[in-house]
């Protein structure tokens, strides 16, 4: 589980950053990515990357702004040119569905790929044997809304060696121990459960936040987190354009992860008079000095998503 970021740029693109896409590898939990917004120019950032559209299983809008939404046209067309063929849904806020449905029907865009459009107002919006996706509203110019990705715990494996040590080979006996029954060898030994099945592994929360001013929706889906993607589209100084902008700056994204007593944070979506990533350094550091493991977003950067021990 990996977060890769396409998109860093609040509003609009600039030659050193484009507007927001962020990515949720899930190579091996799922043999695919999961993609959180997709401003325009998004499909040239994957070309750039080491992912491919045919992996792409399900995208998340958390608004309708266009920074974060004008790249998904041509980003669904191209992945039927690039060979996706399997299914893709989109979930987002209402609107996304007309907004689609005119900009695909207008360029008569056929997808070779079965296209599924979700649209929800928060709640459980995902889940199957192994994720839950909810989703929450936050506080914006138009309704903008967090996911919280929950990764299930996982049961924990058979010590195979030990059961072979015991003369047990694979079979029903397997089964019954995995789930958690102790059972009797034709000799006569009894074998705990507890004895030969390792740990369950603890499933990972990832919490990605759409524009936002601080608000009481963000702490619900920031809890526990292991990681907290939090947009910082200002420095503290200029909190009070922050404020009648509908965003946050550095120190409050680095507020709720505290509040949250999230692992780690990650800050993206940066006003564009930061050019550099040096003079991102002050909004690293406000936020760091509240919430001490807190990173920059940077594109085409790698961010992984640890267990906890
Ligand atoms: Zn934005
Ligand atoms: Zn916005």
């Amino acid at each position: 589980m990996e977060i890769y970021f396409l998109g860093t740029n609040a509003g609009v693109p600039t030659l050193q950053r484009n507007v927001t896409s962020i990515v949720l590898r899930l190579l091996e939990e799922r043999r695919s990515f999961w993609m959180f917004d997709c401003g325009e120019g998004t499909q040239h950032q994957v070309l750039r990357s080491p992912l491919r559209l045919g992996k792409l299983e399900k995208l998340f809008i958390t608004h309708l702004h266009g920074d974060h939404l004008f790249g998904l046209p041509g980003l669904l067309s191209s992945r039927g040119y690039q060979g996706g063929t399997a299914p893709l849904t989109v979930y987002g806020p209402p609107g996304l569905k007309a907004f689609l449905d005119v900009s695909l029907s207008v360029s008569q865009s056929r997808m070779p790929y079965k296209l599924e459009i979700v649209e929800h107002t928060g709640g459980l919006v995902f889940e199957d044997e192994t994720f839950k996706v909810e989703a929450g509203l936050l506080e914006h110019r138009i309704d903008s809304y967090g996911y919280r990705v929950t990764e299930k715990d996982s049961p924990g494996s058979l010590n195979t060696e030990l059961l072979q040590s015991y003369g047990l080979k694979p079979g029903p006996i397997y089964g019954k121990l995995k789930k958690g029954e102790d059972v009797t060898t034709e000799s006569g030994v009894v074998i705990r459960a507890s004895e030969v099945v390792r740990e369950p592994k603890k499933g990972r929360i990832v919490t990605i936040l759409g524009d936002t001013r601080p608000c009481p929706g963000s702490l619900p889906l920031a809890q526990g987190a292991d990681l907290i993607i939090h947009e910082a589209t200002f420095a503290h100084d200029l909190a009070e354009m922050a404020y009648q902008y509908h965003h946050s700056t550095a120190v409050q994204a680095a507020e709720l992860a505290r509040e949250a007593e999230g692992r780690e944070l990650l800050l993206t979506h940066f006003s564009s008079r930061y050019v550099s990533q040096e003079e991102l350094t002050p909004l690293l550091e406000e936020a760091q000095a509240v919430f001490p493991q807190t990173l920059l977003a940077e594109e085409f950067c790698t961010f992984p998503v640890y267990r906890r021990k």
